[in-house]
């Protein structure tokens, strides 16, 4: 069965009775439908306990044979749940770009998912749509600036905010706007990036509350006058507007697991091109109904858990109280150098060699205080032997690791449960959290300092570009803000072709985009593009809408 049957197939309760079993009361409740409701942090009422400790889910590096990290991150706390533990969910909302595309949704998969899965991964609560609006709104205000008299002194070749859209489209990466005389406005370039690399989302995800929303809002440099001084929203007056377009928005949404664990779905950036977790919202409401939060930072731990620690942790109390890394059979054999249609084999060879990329990202999460536990997400084709190999070397390895087969069974049957004792056996530990990074260091130090520890290269190359706005930066006063790296998921390295635990190897920063809203510096690596194609072969070409008005196809 598809994940989408599996779905449909699925009791799915009234939300309003996960809210009642989540402590959250109905007056606190905004209800989108009968499976889907905004919950309003403001409304809960101050319930005295002590906020719930956080896990954190990444992963090794990504292959196209699927690691699933939404699936065990939604398995783990089903396990946990099934444990006897109070716990809540908070996942990032999926974007219609790699539904549409390639990779699939983000609700998880087998017997693990999060419901109503077609309905997450389309338009949801709308949040994404939101967030487009504010930001395309934004776009139109500079222009009008310009248009009506330009009295702040924008240099139209010099505006760095550039519009979105939540779809894979490379034909609007660079456009040229304003053209057809002077009642168009005023010719100029211009691009457009997918909404999950908007800063607006990334501000979104950042903010405390309203006033923070505002606050980062306001404080967003959108582009400079023709003396090269930064410009702000601020400047231009419209965070008020913008914040008012995301006033609904910026409430948590709440769903349920197909075993009934209330989740939190809520923002969405992408972890390679921008911060890559949930709203911090959505973690410390979480936090502040369920003794343990489990929670995922997108693609493989060098992306996604690196700015976790390094943006999200410095923002907010959300630091993790443990890490779990998933890795499966497969991906380690790919990254041991089987190809994507052998990967059914048995080859333990092939593992031993993939378990280096492993390794790589099991050390890296120790820097940070936390000894990870390795989920093994178990896939029909593995074989015992390879299992055993694998758990086998993790233990000479000294690293904590357990088999899970929550696709398969889900949170209602056992094949979790040895991870959940793990991860509940981590969580007695002490952690001793510390970035990677002092925001003292500067951005050029901050880039050395990730792609040297974490990511293994010998050193960081910069363009001539990246090297002025180096500069730039530092004029400007920005340099104390944290660095957000754009480069490849699949790599440790800037090129997707180089797996494993490649070594020797230069990264190359080609430009740096300020994101003072955010807080932070985004570092472009390599060719990563913030607004991704489409693939030859599109997901799109499979979905279908019945005459009952159900999804058809979907994954
Ligand atoms: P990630 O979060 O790492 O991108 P997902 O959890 O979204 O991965 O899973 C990606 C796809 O892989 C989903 O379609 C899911 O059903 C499938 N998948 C995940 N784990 C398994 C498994 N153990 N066996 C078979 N398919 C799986």
């Amino acid at each position: 069965m598809s994940d989408l049957e599996i779905a449909r197939a699925a009791a799915v309760r009234p939300i309003g009775d996960i809210a009642d079993a989540a402590g959250i009361p109905r007056e606190a409740l905004e209800l989108h439908g009968h499976f889907k409701a905004k919950i309003d942090p403001r409304l809960l009422p101050d319930n005295g306990r002590v906020p719930g400790k956080v896990v954190l889910v990444s992963a090794m590096s990504p292959t196209p044979a699927g690691e699933g990290k939404s699936t065990c991150t939604v398995g783990l706390a089903d396990s946990l749940s099934r444990a006897g533990r109070r716990v809540m969910i908070a996942l990032r909302e999926p974007s219609l770009g790699p539904v549409l595309g390639m990779k699939g949704g983000a609700t998880g998969g087998g017997l693990s998912q999060v419901l109503p899965m077609d309905e997450i991964n389309l338009h949801f609560t709308g949040d994404f749509h939101a967030i487009t609006s504010a930001n395309n709104a934004l776009a139109a205000l500079i222009d009008n600036h310009i248009h009506q008299g330009n009295e702040l002194g924008i240099d139209p070749r010099r505006i760095t905010f550039k519009r979105v859209l939540d779809v894979n489209d490379r034909a609007l990466r660079e456009v040229v706007i304003g053209l057809g005389g002077p009642a168009q406005g005023t010719p100029r370039q211009d691009g457009f990036d997918i909404t999950v690399a908007s800063e607006i989302m990334a501000v979104f995800c950042l903010a405390r509350d309203l006033d923070d929303l505002k606050a980062r809002l306001s404080a967003i440099t959108f582009g400079y006058t023709f003396e090269r001084t930064p410009l702000t929203v601020g400047d231009l007056g419209v965070e008020g507007a913008l914040a008012l377009l995301l006033r609904d928005a910026i409430k948590p949404n709440l769903v349920q697991t197909i075993a009934g664990t209330p989740a939190l779905v809520h923002g969405g950036p992408f972890a390679n091109i921008a911060h890559g977790c949930n709203s911090v919202i959505a973690t410390r409401t979480a936090r502040s109904l369920a003794d343990i939060v489990v929670t995922e930072a997108g693609f493989g731990a060098d992306l996604g858990a690196e700015k976790y620690m390094d943006i999200k942790a410095r923002v907010a109390d959300v630091a993790p109280d443990a890490v779990v890394i998933v890795a499966t059979i497969r991906a380690l054999k790919m990254h041991g150098g089987v190809a994507k249609a052998d990967l059914s084999e048995p080859d333990v060879e092939a593992l031993r060699h993939g378990s280096a990329n492993l390794l790589r990202h099991v050390r890296n999460i120790e820097r940070f205080g936390i000894a990870p536990v390795v989920a093994v997400n178990r896939f029909g084709t593995d074989t015992d032997e390879e299992l055993d190999w694998l758990i086998s070397w993790c233990a000479g390895e000294g690293i904590d690791a357990a088999v899970a087969d929550v696709w398969g069974q889900g949170g209602g049957g056992p094949g979790g449960d040895e991870l959940a004792a793990k991860v509940l056996a981590a969580l007695e530990r002490p952690v001793t959290f510390s970035h990677l990074y002092s925001l003292d260091l500067s951005v050029e130090d901050k880039i050395r300092t990730i792609v040297q520890e974490i990511y293994g290269a010998d050193g960081v190359d910069f363009s001539v570009p990246a090297l002025r706005r180096l500069k730039e930066i530092e004029a400007n006063g920005w340099s104390r803000l944290p660095v957000c790296m754009a480069k490849t998921q699949y790599s440790f390295s800037d090129d997707p072709s180089v797996l494993g635990a490649p070594k020797g190897f230069t990264v190359h920063v080609r430009d740096l985009i300020p994101k003072t809203g955010a807080g932070f510096i985004v570092a472009l690596t390599g060719s990563v593009m913030t607004m991704p194609g489409l693939p030859k072969e599109p997901a799109a070409l499979r979905m279908d809408v019945d005459a009952e008005g159900n999804a058809v196809g979907l994954f």
